[in-house]
C-alpha cells in the first residue's frame, strides 16, 4: 500500500491588521487604510490594498508611506485585538485537522491528509475553512493547496485577497517552473541578483541545473534551492502550541574556544530569539541562557528585566551580563542557548522602534539587577561583533522566510581570522 499524497494547506488573511481596523470601523471601509508605528521611526505593518495602490506596502518606513499617500488613515497597532481575532482563525482551522502551524498571528500551514475521511479533499477543506473564517469573523482568507509546504505557500501568495488557489497532485512543476525566482519561497532580493546573473530567470531555468552547480557556487542553501524548485520539499507541519519559551539553542561541531566566537554565537541566538518571538508577537522577560561544555555539564542562567521585551538590544545585553559572569569558569563550548520566557503579547509602543535601528545605549535601570554589585562594562570584540551582526541580518532573513532553521548560524561560531 502505498501511503496517500500529502494535502497541505497554507491560509494567510488578507492585510490582517488593517482588515481587522476596518472591521471594527466600518467608515473605513474603502479608503487606504495603514497599520503601524507611528512615531519617526515607525514601520507600516499592514497595508489596506487601497493603500497598496499607492505603493505603500508592509515594512515600509512610515514616513514614505506618508510621502507616498498623504490622505491615508494611519492607525496604531491594537495587538490584543489582532490576538483575539488570530484565536478565532485558528480556532477553525483547528476544526479540521490538529496538524496546525502557526507562521504568525494571521498565517498557518495544515496538514489535512488525515481528514479526508471526514471532511473530503483538501481543496474542500479549504472552501470551508474560508467560509467559515468569513462567517466567524467577518474576515477574508486566501489559501493555497498543494502536496508540501513550499507550493501551498506559493499558491497562497497567487490570488489575493479571498483566493484559492490548488496546485494538483501530479502538476507541480508544471505549476512552478514558468514561475519568476523570487517566487521560490526564501530567496531574498540578494540572491535573485545573483541568480540573474547566472542568466537564470524562471524557476525552470534553476531546476534543469545539475544540482552540484548550485552547491558549488552557494552551498546547503543552493542544494536547498535546487530541491524547491524541483519540487522537492519534505518539511512536516509542526503544529505549534502555546510556548512557554521562545529562542534558539545549538550544538557545535568542534567547541568554541574563544570569548569573540562564543559571544558571536551568542548574539546570533539572541537575534533568532527576537525575530521568533517578533513572529509571533511576543515579547519575553526572563533572558535565559544555556551553556555546555565539552565534558556535558550544563548550567542555565537567568536574568529577568524589569519589562518584557523584543528588542535585539536589550536581551543581547542581558545575555553578555550573563555570559560575563559565568566566563571565567566556562571551559570551551559544546552548546549554548539563548531564550525568552515570562512571555506576554507586544504592546503598542513596540513598533516604533525597530531592530535595524541604531542601538539605543541600554538604561542601566530598565533591568534587575537584584543584588548584584555594579559591573563593569563587557568588553565587546567590536568587530566581532559586527561581522557577526551583518551575517546574521542575512541569515535571519532567510531564515525568517523559511519559518524554519533551514539556514543555520553555524557560520558565525567560525570568524575569519
Ligand atoms: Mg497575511
Amino acid at each position: 500500500m502505498s501511503r496517500p499524497p500529502k494535502s497541505i494547506i497554507h491560509l494567510d488573511m488578507d492585510a490582517f491588521y488593517a482588515s481587522v481596523e476596518i472591521l471594527d470601523n466600518p467608515a473605513l471601509k474603502g479608503l487606504p487604510v495603514i497599520v503601524g508605528g507611528l512615531g519617526s521611526r515607525g514601520v507600516v505593518s499592514t497595508a489596506s490594498y487601497e493603500a497598496r495602490a499607492f505603493g505603500v506596502h508592509s515594512a515600509l518606513p512610515m514616513v514614505t508611506a506618508r510621502r507616498r499617500c498623504p490622505e491615508g488613515v494611519y492607525i496604531r497597532p491594537r495587538p490584543w485585538r489582532y490576538k483575539e481575532m488570530s484565536d478565532r482563525i485558528m480556532a477553525v482551522f483547528h476544526r479540521y485537522t490538529p496538524l496546525v502551524e502557526p507562521l504568525s498571528l494571521d498565517e498557518a500551514f495544515l496538514d489535512v491528509t488525515g481528514s479526508y475521511r471526514l471532511f473530503g479533499a483538501a481543496e474542500e477543506i479549504a472552501r470551508r475553512i474560508k467560509a467559515e473564517v468569513r462567517e466567524d469573523t467577518g474576515l477574508t482568507v486566501t489559501a493555497g493547496v498543494a502536496s508540501q509546504k513550499h507550493l501551498a505557500k506559493i499558491a497562497s501568495g497567487m490570488n489575493k485577497p479571498d483566493g484559492l488557489t490548488i496546485v494538483p497532485a501530479g502538476g507541480e512543476l508544471e505549476f512552478l517552473w514558468p514561475l519568476p525566482l523570487k517566487s521560490l519561497w526564501g530567496v531574498g532580493k540578494m540572491m535573485q541578483e545573483k541568480l540573474k546573473s547566472l542568466g537564470l530567470v524562471t524557476i525552470g531555468d534553476l531546476a534543469v541545473l545539475e544540482r552540484g552547480v548550485l552547491e558549488k557556487r552557494f552551498g546547503k542553501f543552493g542544494t536547498h534551492m535546487w530541491e524547491l524548485a524541483n519540487g522537492l520539499d519534505a518539511r512536516e507541519v509542526e503544529p505549534w502550541n502555546d510556548a512557554k519559551s521562545v529562542g534558539a539553542e545549538e550544538t557545535f561541531g568542534e567547541n568554541l574556544e574563544s570569548p569573540e566566537e562564543i559571544k558571536a554565537a551568542l548574539l546570533a541566538q539572541a537575534m533568532t530569539a527576537v525575530r521568533r518571538l517578533r513572529k509571533q508577537g511576543l515579547k519575553g522577560r526572563t533572558v535565559t541562557v544555556k551553556f555546555r561544555d565539552g565534558k556535558f555539564k550544563t548550567r542555565t542562567r537567568a536574568k529577568t528585566l524589569s519589562r518584557p521585551t523584543d528588542l535585539r538590544d536589550e536581551v543581547y545585553k542581558a545575555v553578555l551580563d550573563i555570559y560575563e559572569k559565568e566566563a571565567p569558569t566556562l571551559g570551551p563550548m559544546r552548546l549554548l542557548g539563548v531564550s525568552l520566557s515570562r512571555l506576554s503579547y507586544v504592546g503598542e509602543e513596540n513598533l516604533d522602534s525597530e531592530p535595524e535601528a541604531p542601538a539605543v545605549p541600554v538604561q542601566r535601570s530598565l533591568f534587575d539587577f537584584e543584588a548584584e554589585p555594579p559591573q563593569m562594562e563587557p568588553v565587546r570584540n567590536e568587530e566581532a561583533v559586527k561581522r557577526a551582526e551583518k551575517l546574521n541580518q542575512a541569515l535571519d532573513q532567510l531564515a525568517g522566510k523559511f519559518g524554519i532553521d533551514a539556514v543555520r548560524p553555524a557560520t558565525l561560531t567560525k570568524p575569519k581570522k
